[in-house]
């Protein structure tokens, strides 16, 4: 297998590879720069019924995963030591930064667990040492999604996914700014005109420009990053 080799763990695989398909992610897919296999989590199960989930102990509402049945299939798609980061996607994670997605993007690939229902068992999360991420402050439904965002942010940053080195350098977060605003013709567009700089052609001048916008944008909706 050639390139970044993603496992997805799911109980939902027909998701896949859904926006992950398209455009310049989904050309890499083709290009074999990057590689998914889905595995559906059910087929791990040993009973009859094939049931996944178990009631909470201690009570309360939902339903858990149940930690042998992730773990055989855990195991399944990376034996141990194969060098993949496995990790469990789940609002209480180290939030998904760019820094990480850059980070991510350098390796072999990743293994990732979605969740479902109230979560998943502690102790498969401990034993089998998944790093829990986190793609925002809000709650999902499923681990399906949130998986997706944090392969297309990786993915996009693998060598030959997305053209030139270049694409990325200016882009928000890369320079630990907002990205300044972009422009491009007709020259006016329902009376309001690209700024004048932009067309003056003086690369110098354009280049103070942006970083002052992205400066100014930074203040005045990001203010964290600043710090
Ligand atoms: N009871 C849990 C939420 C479960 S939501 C809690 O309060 O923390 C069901 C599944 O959706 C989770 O197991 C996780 O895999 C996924 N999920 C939900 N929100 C997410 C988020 N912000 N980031 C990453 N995964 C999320």
């Amino acid at each position: 297998m050639s390139g970044f080799a993603a496992d997805v763990v799911t109980l939902f695989p027909e998701l896949f590879p859904g926006p992950l398909g398209t455009s310049v992610i989904g050309r890499g897919l083709i290009e074999q720069r990057w590689s998914l296999r889905t595995t559906q989590l059910r087929d791990f199960a040993t009973d009859r019924h094939r049931t996944v989930d178990d009631t909470p102990a201690g009570g309360g509402p939902g339903m858990v995963l149940k930690a042998d049945i992730l773990a055989r299939a855990i195991d399944a798609v990376s034996p141990s030591g194969d060098g993949r980061p496995r990790l469990l996607m789940s609002p209480r994670g180290r939030p998904l930064t760019q820094v990480y997605a850059r980070e991510l993007a350098l390796g072999a690939g990743v293994v990732i667990v979605c969740g479902r229902f109230e979560g998943v068992d502690q102790r498969v999360i401990e034993a089998r040492e998944l790093t829990e991420i986190s793609i925002g402050d809000y709650v999902l439904a499923g681990g399906e999604v949130a998986a997706m965002v944090l392969l297309e942010a990786v993915v996009r940053l693998i060598p030959g996914v997305l053209g030139g080195a270049e694409s990325h350098a200016d882009e928000s977060f890369e320079t630990g700014l907002l990205e300044y605003p972009h422009y491009t013709r007709p020259q006016s567009f329902e009376g309001r005109e690209i700024p004048a700089m932009l067309i003056s052609g003086d690369h110098g001048k354009i280049e103070k420009w942006r970083r002052a916008e992205a400066d100014a944008l930074t203040r005045a909706r990001r203010p964290d990053l600043l710090k």
